[in-house]
């Protein structure tokens, strides 16, 4: 039976980089349905928003999608389609694993962490008030009436939102990864010595979840000390948990840990859907040169294999990718030892070389 997957090849460089992972997926031999369905600045202009409701609609149908990344124009009260994709679809966790691969230019070897972020809540809620609004004036007299705080209306506010549920659900979901994954270790990053009640409130639930999984070491960082030990001892690591804003910023640390965004993957993960994408956005400076490397997008393809249970085929397109990489020859400007390097390929030209690599 082949798979029904939804296509989104998002904006940017999205569409480039999702031709060429359609590419090396359907070279497995793995049969697909494609629904391809248009997410981005594209459907702004025609629609009026970036993720017209028949995306959802479609992923809600075939259960999982493989999505290119959509750009967000910063500041301009525009929701992200991602965050909003991410929270209709109720997509609660996002699994980014940093591996290194031979060939890949790191400053470290074996590295293989995940991090697991919290994906519907915290800082990413959406709760905001812009100032000068009716709404922004209430609030303001709420926290004056509540609290010893006399805000400036010259301000905007945004709601750090945690709670026990979804704080649970994502600590149970990395040791359960954990567990069904042979890693050792779950290790819960907050800032609970300054967000006392927020970060206080997740760290006291991860270690209540903690207590269920006396097979798997429980340990918790405080996320500044944590950039400083990924950078200094990463090797000490192995599945870390976070709340939606630390486990963004600490995600793109480890890509930049492994050799860069070009390489680092993503899913986002719910009780009924999956969504596969990269962990970098739509770099769009670049969008239409062939120039920005697919291979963090064939990577999340590697993921989407394994979800769908397409054990051997995920195997076959992880070889032929770290074959690539290894031998350095068609790989995109971000792997070279200099970014304009003359021998580098483009993204069309990776998807060939890989494709030929799996019909070997
Ligand atoms: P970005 O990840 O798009 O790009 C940052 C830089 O990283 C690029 O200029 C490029 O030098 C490098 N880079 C990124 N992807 C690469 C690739 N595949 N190959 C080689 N080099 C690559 O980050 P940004 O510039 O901060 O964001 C651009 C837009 O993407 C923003 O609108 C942002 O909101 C959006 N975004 C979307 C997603 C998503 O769709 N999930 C994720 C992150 C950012």
């Amino acid at each position: 039976m082949p798979h029904a997957v939804t296509l989104i090849p998002g904006d940017g460089t999205g569409p480039e980089i999702t031709e060429a992972t359609r590419r090396v997926l359907e070279a497995t031999g793995v049969k697909f349905v494609w629904d391809v369905r248009r997410a981005g600045a594209e459907m702004l202009e025609k629609y009026g928003t970036v993720l017209p409701d028949d995306v959802i609609e479609s992923i809600k149908r075939t259960k999982v999608g493989l999505k290119g990344p959509i750009t967000t124009p910063v500041g301009r009260g525009q929701r992200s389609a991602n965050v909003t994709l991410r929270k209709k679809l109720d997509l609660y966790a996002n699994l980014r694993p940093a591996k290194t691969y031979p060939g890949l230019r790191s400053r470290y070897e074996n590295i293989d962490l995940i991090i697991v972020r919290e994906n519907t809540e915290d800082l990413y809620a959406g709760i905001e008030f812009q100032r000068g609004t009716p709404e922004h004036e209430e609030i303001l007299e709420v926290i004056s009436r509540c609290t010893s705080h006399q805000l400036d209306s010259n301000s905007a506010l945004s709601v750090k939102y945690i709670t026990v549920a979804a704080t649970r659900r994502i600590v149970r979901f990395a040791f359960e990864y954990a567990r069904a994954n042979g890693r050792r270790k779950v290790t819960a990053v907050h800032k609970a010595n300054i967000m006392r009640l927020s970060d206080g409130l997740f760290l006291a639930t991860a270690h209540e979840v903690a207590k269920e999984f006396s097979d798997i070491q429980f340990e918790d960082r405080i996320v500044d000390n944590m950039c400083m030990q990924l950078v200094q001892k990463p090797e000490l690591y192995d599945v870390l948990v976070l709340p939606n804003l630390y486990g963004d910023i600490i995600s793109d640390l480890s890509a930049g840990l492994i050799g860069g965004l070009g390489v680092a993957p993503g899913a986002n993960i719910g009780s009924q859907c999956a969504v596969f994408e990269p962990v970098h956005g739509s770099a769009p400076k670049y969008a239409g040169q062939n120039k920005v490397n697919p291979m963090a997008m064939m990577f999340s393809g590697v993921m989407m294999l394994r979800h769908l249970g397409e054990r051997e085929a995920a195997h076959r397109l992880e070889r032929a990718l770290t074959h690539i990489i290894a031998e350095g020859k068609y790989v995109t400007y971000d792997l070279k030892p200099r970014p304009d390097d003359p021998t580098s390929v483009g993204t069309s030209q990776v998807a060939d070389a890989v494709i030929e690599r799996l019909h070997r």
